[in-house]
């Protein structure tokens, strides 16, 4: 008799983050018994307190580096997974805790823990991909529930993702929305934001705050050129590349310029 495949084993890590993104994976309702059969899902402990031990064929790692104990363990992680895909705005860029990276950390924890010598963490939120070798990353502060079903039947198939690079606004184009700053003087980073959300905020008369990060090459200058004439100044144009995804370099250098 032929001895039977071994499935796939998927691990869910944490670092720092607030859930939300491993909440997405359980939010597929209608696919993720799917997914359950085709997996065996070997470490998800916001899911399951059953744990397989051992080597993890693919790692979906959220939350970023913070602290020097989680600067080890992502190594741990890294060896034992074949395929490492890391998910989120905190995993891809640091999060909203990388607003840490432009100030003193001590005079914060100073501040924030009435015993702050209890506090071991390090002067930054950095990215998974700054400390291990990353083989795909998926944007959102939370990822796309869609895009992450692609992420998982991808790797199951064998393929690279598809996930485009493009930006909201093509999203936008997409969908039939009116374009929000052209047509009400909105400030909007839709034109340098990765695509994926399916473009929710401007579909309801809002402007993207760029929860999906920069997109591939963006054009951050020449869009704070237009938000700048829409009477953001050289502080409130700091702020708005300074939210989820202010350690991403897109965003990062531009908020840079504007700040100097
Ligand atoms: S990217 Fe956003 S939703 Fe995901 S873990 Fe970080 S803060 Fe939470
Ligand atoms: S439109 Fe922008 S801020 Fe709104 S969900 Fe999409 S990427 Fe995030």
């Amino acid at each position: 008799m032929r001895a039977q495949k071994r499935k796939p084993r998927l691990a869910v890590w944490k670092f720092a983050s607030c859930d939300g993104c491993q909440l997405s994976l359980l939010d597929c309702e209608d696919e993720l018994l799917t997914v359950a059969g085709a997996v065996d899902i070997a470490y998800f402990q916001e899911a399951t307190r059953g744990r397989i031990a051992g080597r993890y064929d693919l790692s979906l790692v959220e939350g970023s580096i913070t602290t020097p104990h989680d600067a080890e363990r992502i190594q741990d992680v890294r060896r034992r997974s074949h395929t490492l895909v890391t998910i989120g705005a905190c995993a891809t860029a640091g999060g909203i805790q990388a607003l840490r990276n432009f100030a003193d950390v001590a005079e914060y924890a100073s501040i924030v823990y009435a015993r702050p010598d209890y506090i071991d963490t390090l002067a930054t939120s950095t990215a998974i991909a700054d400390h291990v070798a990353v083989d795909f990353e998926l944007r959102g502060c939370p990822i796309s529930k869609h895009q992450l079903l692609e992420v998982v039947s991808a790797y199951l198939a064998g393929r690279r993702p598809v996930v485009p690079p493009h930006s909201v606004c093509v999203e936008c184009k997409l969908r039939g929305n009116v374009c929000v700053m052209v047509a009400h003087g909105t400030p909007c980073l839709g034109p340098v934001t990765h695509a994926g959300c399916g473009a929710i905020c401007p579909a309801y008369d809002r402007g993207c705050y760029g929860c999906y990060g920069p997109m591939e090459t963006p054009n951050a200058a020449s869009l704070s050129g237009r938000l700048g004439a829409l009477g953001m100044d050289p502080g409130a144009l700091t702020r708005v590349y300074r939210t989820f995804n202010a350690n991403a370099p897109g965003f990062r250098a531009e908020s840079e310029r504007q700040k100097t």
